[in-house]
């Protein structure tokens, strides 16, 4: 069986990693040219890094993005409206993290790479 998937984003592409550590081939269409690391920067609940760290990517998480402690709400005045700990520091089991999209998208795009080798992503088709 082979899985065809439509999108070289964060979506296809840990897509993509899942199911080669399940056996399964697959080949992966982009519609862009190439994969390129664009955004902005977004934070990653602990539900989602629990994933990146089955497949074994913790430690490129921790490169490329930051641990985020706490979650705080201002007025413009600085005067705290809300806060909460967050990830690790709010006793869930995996960590939050603040991270530029285009990083992790690279990050994501690198294990795929090394994983399944450069041919299996399809660029300019879709
Ligand atoms: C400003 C902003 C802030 C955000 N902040 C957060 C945040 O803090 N935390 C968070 O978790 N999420 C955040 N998000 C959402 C997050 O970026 C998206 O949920 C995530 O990128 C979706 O991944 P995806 O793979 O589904 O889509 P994408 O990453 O958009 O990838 C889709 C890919 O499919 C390709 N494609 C499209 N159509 C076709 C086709 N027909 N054939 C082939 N390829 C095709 C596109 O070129 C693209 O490469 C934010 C989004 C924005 C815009």
């Amino acid at each position: 069986m082979k899985a065809l998937i439509a999108g070289a984003g964060i979506g296809g592409l840990t897509t993509a990693l899942f199911l080669h550590r399940a056996g399964i081939d697959v080949e992966i269409f982009e519609s862009a040219k190439e994969v390129r690391e664009l955004g902005v920067g977004i934070n990653m609940l602990p539900h989602a890094v629990g994933l990146l760290t089955e497949l074994g990517l913790i430690d490129d998480l921790d490169a490329a993005g930051i641990r985020t402690r706490e979650l705080i709400y201002a007025n413009r005045f600085g005067q705290v409206v809300w806060h909460e700990l967050r990830g690790i520091d709010a006793g869930l089991p995996a960590p939050q993290f603040s991270i530029h999209r285009g990083k992790l998208l690279g990050l994501i795009h690198r294990a795929v790479v090394e994983r399944m080798g450069p041919g299996v992503i399809r660029t300019d088709v879709g």
